[in-house]
């Protein structure tokens, strides 16, 4: 990927990245376009399975069961892929990932390789580490070819060039595989990808993958897609070398049935996908000669240690959560400053980056709980943002930064008013007196204020304040008893 990489560490804040999104109507109307469509696909499939709450919940227990017994299931995984004749690699983090895998494909012989559509490389940068390494990597997926070509970066899990409708996208073909009379159709467009990658197919020997799934039971891992070139990637090279996170397990076989009925359906609104593949080993005369597995944890293990925050483990990465989310669907995905968008990037970055970085993303939802009702195994994401939205404000008013931080002494301050009547009737009179150089009456002789200083402007951004009323509610309640009403 050349474009400027998508890094929590660089990338700017939430607020402000989004802000500057909000400006490219061109993007917000093409995301909302496609996230309609795939809405609505996944509505109609998911509406013919009367069991689809009990699919739901038969997933969300195989996750969380999986995630209860990880080290024992990653284990027998890396027991039945070695018997296979596969070889399981282990790294700690994104550097120890992209050393093996940059190893292995030099040990291949190869200074190219094809690849797979995978978030795991994307969430550590792998082809910038390769290239690095006088490696190229050809993205072969279609929409991650558009991206490469178009020096961008993704903008959704499932469909990575979302935000890019087709002249954009006839555009980049044109000018970077040299096809000035390039025809508009989805059919032109099609065709002039399989030419693109046809050669590389035939000629580059290294393959690298990600991959939904690893079957613990067999050893086995599983790849789903829609267009055929992952099969391509896994069947042709001599070398295959597939890069995982240590949560993509999962314990049986068997286990497939229920995922491989919530995946597609919320993914892209497919009964099924046209393509999946399951591969074991490596086999004489069969398929790549070497088969390498990198079990990669890059902070997986301190999330799973977190009870709250452990959930966000469960993900099948469907997308669902992102087409459905309010803000996603305003803001596009490279406004979170990550390869992980919308609500699952909103609760799995700031993770991955141990809280160090996107603090801004737990805050980047209106808690409307829409993420929570599509997602096919059940992640209760408004409870995983309010819970790290807790840890970012514990984080940064612990210790002497939080003696200075003035959101946490007005929030201390509050909290004192709060806790006695007679100091919470007493900030009522004063806020009526402080208010008023800031009312503005209407014709009806309502009072309002349109604008308020320093850190409470955020109140009146985008919305007018009533001003406070001349009877508060205790005194008009007391005056009625008194009464006797
Ligand atoms: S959190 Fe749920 S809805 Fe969102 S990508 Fe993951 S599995 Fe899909």
């Amino acid at each position: 990927m050349s474009g400027v990489a998508l890094d929590p560490k660089t990338s700017p804040v939430f607020p402000m990245a989004a802000k500057a999104a909000l400006g490219d109507t061109q993007m917000r109307k093409n995301v909302r376009h496609a996230t309609d469509v795939i809405q609505s696909k996944r509505a109609r499939v998911v509406g013919e399975m009367p069991d689809w709450q009990q699919l739901r919940e038969a997933g969300r227990q195989i996750r969380q069961h999986t995630m209860e017994h990880l080290d024992f299931y990653l284990e027998q995984f890396e027991e039945n892929c070695t018997r296979a004749g596969g070889v399981v690699h282990w790294a700690r983090d994104a550097e120890e990932a992209k050393r093996i895998v940059t190893a292995l494909v030099k040990a291949s012989g190869s200074d190219e390789v094809i690849k797979i559509k995978s978030m795991t490389t994307e969430e550590i940068h792998l082809n910038d580490a390769l290239a690095a390494a006088g490696i190229h990597a050809y993205e072969t997926d279609l929409a991650e070819l558009i991206i490469q070509l178009g020096e961008d970066q993704p903008s959704h899990i499932v469909v990575p060039a979302l935000h890019k409708n087709r002249q954009q996208i006839r555009e980049i073909f044109q000018r970077k595989m040299n096809l000035p009379e390039l025809g508009e159709t989805p059919q032109d467009l099609a065709d002039a990808a399989r030419m693109f990658l046809r050669e590389k197919f035939l000629r580059v020997k290294t393959g690298v993958s990600g991959a939904n799934f690893l079957i613990a039971e067999t050893g086995g891992v599983c790849i789903v897609e829609s267009e055929g070139n992952g099969r391509m990637c896994l069947t042709l090279p001599e070398t295959l070398i597939t890069i995982v996170g240590i949560d993509k397990v999962l314990p049986r076989f068997q286990d497939l049935e229920v995922v491989l009925q919530l995946l597609p359906r919320s993914a892209t609104g497919e009964r099924m996908n046209p393509y999946n593949s399951i591969w074991t080993g490596v086999k004489e005369g069969d398929g790549p000669r070497a088969f390498h597995v990198v079990l990669m944890d890059n902070a997986r293990t301190e999330i799973l240690a977190d009870k709250e925050g452990r959930q966000t483990l469960n993900c099948i990465r469907c997308g669902a959560c992102q087409n459905a989310c309010p803000v996603y669907r305003q803001t596009g995905g490279q406004a979170y400053g990550s390869v992980y968008a919308g609500p699952i990037g909103a609760i799995l970055t700031p993770q991955l980056q141990e809280m160090h970085y996107a603090q801004s993303l737990p805050f980047a939802s209106s808690l409307c709980g829409a993420c929570y009702e599509v997602c096919p195994v059940k992640i209760n994401i408004p409870e995983v943002l309010i819970h790290l939205r807790n840890k970012v404000v514990k984080q940064n008013t612990a210790g002497i930064a939080g003696l200075f931080d003035v959101e946490a002494g007005a929030m201390k301050a509050m909290a004192m008013i709060f806790k006695s009547e007679r100091r919470f009737r007493a900030a009522q009179r004063l806020g009526r007196i402080a208010e008023t150089p800031l009312v503005r009456k209407d014709g009806r002789g309502v009072g309002w204020i349109g604008w308020l200083p320093g850190m409470l402007g955020g109140w009146t951004q985008v919305r007018d304040l009533q001003e406070m009323p001349e009877e508060t509610f205790r005194d008009w309640w007391e005056k009625r008893r008194t009464n006797g009403n």
